[in-house]
C-alpha cells in the first residue's frame, strides 16, 4: 500500500488474527478510524475488512507491541452481532502507544458527544467546552497553531533557558519515568525531558501546533521513540498511562491570563501518579505600588481626541468621558523602571500541587503597603515568578520581575484614572479581585485607599480612594524599552525589591530618567 494513502491517523499493523479471518498476506493491514467504527482493511482496496463498533469495543493490551480488541454484542441497524476478539500485533511499541490513546479519544468521542441526559441537556465534550466560549478558543488554538508565537515564546531564552536548566538539573526526576507535557506547542519541552532520561513522554497539545510537534519530533532520531505527539485538549484526552511528572509552560500575562492554570490542574488529576511532581510546582503574583507621572499622562492624553469640538464641524465631547474610562481600562503591559514602585511588594501564591481549579474562577488579594516616598501614586505594577522545586538542591525560580532580564511577558500595570497622594510611611491599603471570564482571561477590580494627610486626618481619618475596572484580555502592549537603571546592575532584583528604603525621587530625577 501507498503511503501516501495513509491519513494521519491510521496505524500501520503488522497483522491481526480472528477465529474466521487471518491476514497471512504479505500486505500490511491498515487500521482506520471511522466515526462510529474501528476498521481493518485487509487488502489495499477495502474489499477485505473487518469492522469494530467503537462504542461496544475495548482494547486490552498483552504487550508492549500487542493488544486485544474486544467488541460486545450489540443490535445496529435491527442486525444483531456477536461477540469478537481479535488480536493485534503491532509494527512497534510506539506505533501501539499512539493507536491505544487514539482508540480512547475517539471511543470517548462517540459515547459523549452529542449524548442526551433524561431531562434533554446535551452533555458537553468536557469541563473546558463548559467554561469557555467556542469563539475564543478557536482564536486562542489558532494563535497558537502557527510556528511563529512558538517561535517568539522559543526565542524568549530567559523563558526557554530557565526550564531547559530546571530539567536537566533535575534529571533524576525525569530518568526513566513517565512525563506529561501539558500543552506541548512546538514539542520543546518534551524533547528537553526526552534528553534528559524519560521513559517516555506524552506531549498533549490542542492546537494545530501538534501536527508540526510531530515532524519536529521525528526529525530528532535519538528521541522520538520517547514521545507520543497526542492531539487534543488536556481536559479530553486519553492517555494509556500515568504520569510521575507534569512539565508545562501554562503562565500568560500576570500569571493567570489565558486560564491554562485550570487546564493544568485539570492535567494533575486526570493524569498525575499520587504525590507525582510538577515542573513548575508553584506560581506566586507579586504586586507593589507604582508613580510614574509619564505613563499616566501618556494615558489621559490618549482621549484628548474625543475633546475636540469642531470635528469637521462635529462636537465630539459627549463621548470624551467614555474614550477616557475605555483606556483606563486597559492594563498596560511595558518593561518598567523598579524604581518607580513605592512600597515593598504583597505576594500571593498558588499552589499548583494542592491548588483546586475551581480556586482559580476568582481570586481576590487583600493589599496593603507602606509608601516609602512621597509622592502620587497612579496604580498597581504586578509580576510574576514560578517555581521549579526538584530533587537537585538548587531552587530554580523563573522571574518575570521588573529590573530582572526582561521575558516575553513583561510586567502589568493598572492604572487609576484618579491618583493617590502619600507621604513617606503612609499606610496603603486595598484589594485586587480577579474574576474569570468566559474568553479566557479575567476581570481586575483594583481599589487602593490611603487616609488624607494633614489637618484633619486625626480627627476622622478622611479617606482618598481610587477604583479601576481592567479587562485582562485587552491590555495595552506598550513595550518601551527597559529604562536605563545604572544602580540596578550591581544588585539582584530580589534586594531591590525588597529593600524598605527605596530610593526618594524628586520628579525631575524621575523625568530625567524615563527621558532617556
Ligand atoms: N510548551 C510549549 C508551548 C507553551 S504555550 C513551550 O514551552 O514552548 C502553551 C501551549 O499550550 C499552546 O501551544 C497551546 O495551544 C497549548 N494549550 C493551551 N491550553 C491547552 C489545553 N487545554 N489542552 C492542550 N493544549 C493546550
Amino acid at each position: 500500500m501507498e503511503n501516501n494513502m495513509l491519513d494521519d491517523q491510521d496505524f500501520l499493523v503488522a497483522s491481526i488474527s480472528q477465529l474466521s479471518i487471518s491476514s497471512n498476506s504479505s500486505q500490511p493491514v491498515v487500521a482506520r478510524f471511522r466515526p462510529e467504527w474501528l476498521q481493518f482493511d485487509l487488502d489495499s482496496d477495502s474489499n477485505n475488512l473487518v469492522r469494530f463498533e467503537l462504542r461496544n469495543s475495548k482494547l486490552f493490551k498483552l504487550g508492549p507491541s500487542q493488544s486485544v480488541c474486544v467488541s460486545e454484542a450489540s443490535e445496529v441497524n435491527k442486525e444483531k452481532n456477536y461477540s469478537r476478539g481479535i488480536t493485534i500485533q503491532f509494527i512497534n511499541e510506539e506505533e501501539s502507544r499512539a493507536f491505544h490513546c487514539a482508540f480512547e479519544q475517539r471511543k470517548k468521542d462517540v459515547t459523549v458527544q452529542g449524548s442526551f441526559l433524561p431531562n434533554g441537556t446535551v452533555l458537553s465534550k468536557s469541563k473546558f467546552e463548559d467554561k469557555i466560549e467556542a469563539s475564543s478558543a478557536k482564536m486562542y488554538f489558532h494563535y497558537y497553531g502557527q510556528l511563529l508565537h512558538q517561535q517568539n515564546m522559543m526565542q524568549d531564552y530567559v523563558r526557554t533557558g530557565t526550564y531547559y536548566a530546571a530539567v536537566m538539573e533535575n534529571r533524576a526526576d525525569f530518568v526513566d519515568r513517565v512525563v506529561v507535557d501539558v500543552g506541548a506547542g512546538s514539542g520543546i519541552l518534551s524533547l528537553f525531558a526526552a534528553q534528559a532520561g524519560a521513559k517516555h513522554v506524552y506531549a498533549v497539545e490542542a492546537s494545530d501546533m501538534a501536527e508540526y510537534a510531530r515532524k519536529l519530533v521525528a526529525g530528532n532520531p535519538l528521541l522520538r521513540q520517547k514521545i507520543t505527539v497526542v492531539k487534543g485538549k488536556v481536559e479530553e484526552v486519553e492517555l494509556p498511562e500515568k504520569a510521575d511528572i507534569l512539565i508545562s509552560e501554562p503562565m500568560g500575562t500576570l500569571l493567570i491570563n489565558e486560564r491554562m492554570l485550570e487546564s493544568y490542574i485539570i492535567a494533575r488529576d486526570r493524569f498525575l501518579i499520587p504525590n507525582g511532581k510538577m515542573f513548575p510546582g508553584l506560581g506566586r503574583i507579586h504586586m507593589a505600588p507604582f508613580s510614574d507621572e509619564y505613563l499616566y499622562t501618556e494615558i489621559a492624553n490618549k482621549a484628548l481626541f474625543w475633546q475636540q469640538q469642531n470635528y469637521y464641524g462635529v462636537n465630539l465631547t459627549p463621548l470624551h468621558s467614555a474614550a477616557f474610562q475605555g483606556y483606563f481600562s486597559q492594563p498596560v503591559v511595558d518593561a518598567f523602571d523598579p524604581r518607580l514602585l513605592v512600597a515593598l511588594a504583597v505576594s500571593h501564591e498558588i499552589n499548583f500541587m494542592s491548588s483546586k481549579e475551581e480556586e482559580l474562577y476568582e481570586i481576590d488579594i487583600p493589599l496593603r503597603f507602606i509608601a516609602s516616598v512621597g509622592t502620587r501614586i497612579h496604580g498597581l505594577a504586578c509580576w510574576f515568578d514560578v517555581l521549579f522545586d526538584g530533587s537537585s538542591t538548587v531552587q530554580r525560580w523563573l522571574t518575570t520581575a521588573p529590573g530582572a532580564p526582561t521575558t516575553h511577558w513583561y510586567q502589568l500595570r493598572c492604572v487609576l484614572s484618579q491618583p493617590i497622594y502619600v507621604m513617606p510611611g503612609q499606610e496603603i491599603t486595598g484589594r485586587l479581585r480577579m474574576v474569570a471570564h468566559k474568553a479566557q482571561s479575567y476581570t481586575l477590580d483594583l481599589i487602593l485607599s490611603a487616609k488624607m494627610w494633614g489637618p484633619g486626618a486625626e480627627q476622622g481619618g478622611i479617606l482618598q480612594t481610587s477604583s479601576g475596572k481592567f479587562d485582562l484580555k485587552e491590555p495595552y502592549y506598550r513595550m518601551s524599552q527597559p529604562q536605563a537603571y545604572p544602580m540596578a546592575q550591581e544588585q539582584t532584583p530580589q534586594q531591590l525589591l525588597q529593600t524598605q528604603d527605596l530610593p526618594t525621587l524628586s520628579q525631575d530625577e524621575e523625568g530625567s530618567d524615563l527621558l532617556q
